[in-house]
């Protein structure tokens, strides 16, 4: 029998590590880069959101689907509390898990180092301190975000608060984004996330901190500064010299808010089975993932639009409706909606450039030699 080469994957990411086990559960050899000393490396130990409400698939159920344990703590929140701009805060709740609560990073505990361990134990080989910037043949890119499109900045600390989740739509503390609070077992996380005025970030950070600390009765430990940014952006295709685009690299984040990781799932899994079955990761991502991504991004630009009279909006309809029926409505895809599309595509051109990049026969794992071109589409 031939041996067959190992599949590479550069950047072990949700997306990366994901496709990384499931090729793994089939059979190939696989190999990861990471160019950090180890995964989770640029998140901090916050509290992250997997997203339920875009899909019928409860998110669980869909990585279980997929071959991938929970081997880390996954906390379900039906409810939560909203705060828009001159109304009481409304009290949202659902029967099924609007999110699952995930730590990110590289201490125990995280869905960073959970995966990780899967893929360990499964035989992928992950090469920490492998920065891959040139990979001349085929691979599956899982390099996350190089540009921002949007910031966060917070804390994590601990605590004797009670669980929750809070979240504000204000542009005075998140200017066309949003703030959160999140506590779980001891432990919590706050930030606030904003789409404009990065350079202000200190200053929306206080804000933000002073909002929280004004309504709710917080206690603060150990508390621990971060920041972070995401990067969306429409492409039509996620294959270039052999190597498949997944997560954040390729531009599918949840142009709304950022809830990316679905995406980063999904796709990790779609580049996986294009290489299991042969079937095209293009079709792939465009069927399972495009209506998605696209609807985000007119959401965004509605959002974005409409401020304050969105903001109440949907607050009031998250009150008196089932939150995760709601938003799945708004996040996928209606004939009325697409007819935003093409003025949503033009307001978030990429901003990613590869300044290394003389665009001849191209390897770089990331640069924008054919988007331009694209995005005029
Ligand atoms: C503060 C913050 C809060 C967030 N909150 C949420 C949330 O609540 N819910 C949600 O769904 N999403 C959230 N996100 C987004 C989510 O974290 C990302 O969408 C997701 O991690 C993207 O996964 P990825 O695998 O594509 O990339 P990443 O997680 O960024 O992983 C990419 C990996 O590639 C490595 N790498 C990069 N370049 C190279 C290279 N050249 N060679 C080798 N390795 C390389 C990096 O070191 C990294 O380990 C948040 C993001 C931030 C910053």
């Amino acid at each position: 029998m031939v041996a067959r080469d190992p599949v590479n994957i550069i950047g072990a990411g949700p997306a990366g590590l994901i496709a990384a086990i499931v090729l793994r559960k089939h059979g190939f050899q696989v190999r990861v880069f990471e160019m950090s000393q180890d995964v989770g490396h640029r998140l901090n130990g916050d509290f992250q959101g997997l997203e339920n409400w875009s899909s019928q698939t409860d998110i669980v159920e869909l990585l279980k689907s997929i071959g991938i344990e929970i081997n880390f703590p996954c906390a379900p929140y039906y409810k939560g509390i909203i705060y828009a701009p001159g109304m009481k805060p409304v009290e949202t709740a659902s029967d099924k898990p609007v999110f699952y609560l995930v730590k990110r990073g590289s201490m125990p505990g995280t869905l960073d180092v959970g995966l990780k361990e899967q893929a360990q134990e499964t035989g992928v080989e992950i090469l920490v301190n492998h920065r891959r910037d040139i990979h001349p043949g085929p691979a599956i890119v899982g390099t996350g975000p190089k540009g921002a499109d949007v910031i966060a900045v917070g804390m994590t600390f601990e605590t004797s608060m009670e669980d929750m989740a809070v979240v504000a739509l204000d542009d005075d503390i998140a200017p066309k984004g949003y703030a959160y609070l999140l506590v779980n077992q001891g432990y919590g996380t706050m930030a606030t996330v904003l789409y404009r005025e990065f350079r202000k970030s200190g200053e929306y950070f206080r804000k933000m901190a002073r909002f929280f600390e004004a309504r709710m009765k917080m206690d603060i430990r150990n508390e621990k500064r971060f920041g972070g940014f995401g990067n969306f952006f429409l492409r039509d295709t996620q294959v270039r010299n052999g190597k498949l685009y997944v997560g954040e690299s390729a531009g599918f984040q949840d142009c709304l808010w950022g809830f990316g990781m679905r995406y980063s799932i999904l796709s990790g899994y779609l580049a996986a089975k294009s290489f299991i079955d042969g079937s095209d990761y293009d079709e792939l991502w465009k069927r399972e993932l495009k209506p998605m991504l696209e609807t985000s991004m007119i959401n965004r630009y509605l959002f974005e639009k409409f401020g304050d009279f969105g903001y109440r909006y949907m607050a009031r309809k998250l009150l008196v409706s089932d939150p995760c029926g709601f938003l799945m409505k708004h996040y996928n895809h209606s004939f009325m909606k697409h007819l935003f599309l093409h003025i949503a595509r033009r307001s978030y051109v990429n901003k990613v450039k590869d300044e290394s990049c003389n665009h001849e026969n191209c390897a770089c794992v990331w640069c924008t030699c054919e988007r331009e071109s694209l995005a005029a589409h």
